[in-house]
């Protein structure tokens, strides 16, 4: 007999976790896979059709593609959930599962903080990274205000990299001179569990006369005035306000019997939510480490290795290590990378590998990877 695990999300979580137990327990499974969208990208895509380095249509893999033996895919929008019987409703059909993953990502509000809607550009989305690419077309020299404008974020990385990738852009296009570029972060460092790596960071952004102000955050725009309002008083006069916002937990998850404090709080070893047979992974989870595809595709193979052990009745499985890379852009195709491990004891490590070439030949290949293994054939 085949168990019905019904997955909620076909981001790097969804995906990662539905190609590996794909792979490995093919005739213990029947999976359905449900999104809202027909394509996947990668977050950090949006940065390329932003700074216009990759067209739209480059940059999304379409879940048409994906051939695994027992996955079906269906694009439909989750409407409920109730974790108690593992019921799904969406637009389209209602689901009933043995096994339920809820990996919904996480979604933006924008009217959290007054006046972005009106006067700045939200990069995170990917309407919002075509908006910006307009208006950095458009730009025509002065102030850039890079600001995150909530405590927590996807890729703790992306600042630091939207405000590089400005300069760069700008420079390009014979307008750094006539503009200055100011990056705004309530995190109190760049990546606040390594001082070494920080201080590398921070020195990056001083060499490319980057204005940073840690700690800080953007409160509200003035629309009128094109005047950023910080929390402490200072205020930051614009011509381009790129923003990062408040991020929270998709409204049907709210909605559900699952959230609380707004997100989905989950066992960090096995990413097990209260509710037996239903887990939770990727940004939709309180789990204590940030949010980012690199996470979230660890925590999928962490509760495919669960599933599996569970449905062979095989030993434990290894408890998630909380181990993941993550790659810096700097322009110019110069990548860094930072190596962190959020659960390693009393310490967590974050380990930054300077930029180089052979580091942005190293990301095109892990995207290529993750693209092959989630959309091609099973290979092994
Ligand atoms: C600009 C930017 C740069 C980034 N750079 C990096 C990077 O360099 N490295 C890195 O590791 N991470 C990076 N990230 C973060 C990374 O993209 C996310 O952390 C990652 O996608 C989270 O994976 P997930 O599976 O939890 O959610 P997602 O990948 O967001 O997937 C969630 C899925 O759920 C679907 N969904 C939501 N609500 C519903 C609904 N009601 N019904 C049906 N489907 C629904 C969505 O369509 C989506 O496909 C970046 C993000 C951004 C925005």
């Amino acid at each position: 007999m085949t168990e019905h695990v019904v997955v909620l999300g076909a981001g790097f979580g969804g995906l990662e976790l539905v190609t590996g137990i794909s792979e490995a327990i093919p005739d213990k499974v029947r999976i359905t896979l449900i999104d809202k969208s027909g394509a996947f990208m990668f977050g950090f895509s949006k940065l390329d059709v932003m700074f216009g380095r990759r067209q739209a249509s480059e940059v999304w893999n379409a879940y048409r593609g994906i051939d695994k033996p027992g996955v079906e895919f269906r694009q439909e929008t989750v409407t409920a959930i109730d974790p108690k019987s593992r019921r799904v409703v969406t637009d389209v059909a209602t689901y009933d599962a043995d096994i339920l993953v809820v990996a919904l990502g996480a979604d933006y509000d924008v009217a959290a903080t007054p006046g972005l809607a009106e006067d700045g550009v939200e990069f995170y989305s990917f309407a919002g990274a075509e908006l910006a690419r307009d208006a950095l077309a458009a730009f025509k020299g002065g102030g850039v205000v890079v600001g995150v404008l909530g405590p927590f974020f996807k890729c703790p990385g992306a600042p630091v990299e939207t405000a590089l990738l400005v300069d760069n852009y700008l420079a390009q296009r014979g307008l750094r001179e006539s503009s200055t570029i100011h990056l705004v972060n309530p995190m109190p460092a760049p990546i606040p569990i390594s001082q070494r790596t920080s201080s590398a960071l921070v020195a990056i952004l001083e060499e490319h006369g980057i204005e940073y102000w840690p700690g800080s955050k953007v409160a509200r725009l003035d629309p009128e005035h094109h005047v950023a309002h910080v929390d402490d008083g200072r205020e930051l006069p614009y011509d381009l306000f790129l923003g990062i916002p408040v991020h929270c937990a998709p409204e049907v998850v709210v909605a559900s019997e699952l959230a609380e404090d707004g997100w989905i709080p989950v066992d960090p070893a096995t990413f097990a939510t209260k509710f037996p047979n239903v887990y939770a992974i990727g940004d939709v989870t309180s789990a204590p480490v940030p949010r980012a595809g690199g996470i979230a595709e660890g925590e999928a193979a962490t509760v495919a290795k669960v599933l599996i052990a569970k449905l062979t009745n095989d030993s434990d499985p290894v408890p998630y290590d909380g181990v993941a890379g993550c790659y810096v852009e700097l322009g110019d195709d110069l990548v860094g990378r930072i190596d962190v491990n959020f659960l390693s004891y009393d310490t967590p490590v974050a380990k930054f590998t300077a930029p180089s070439a052979a580091l942005s030949e190293e990301k095109h290949e892990w995207e290529s990877t993750r693209v092959r293994r989630w959309f091609g054939p099973i290979t092994s």
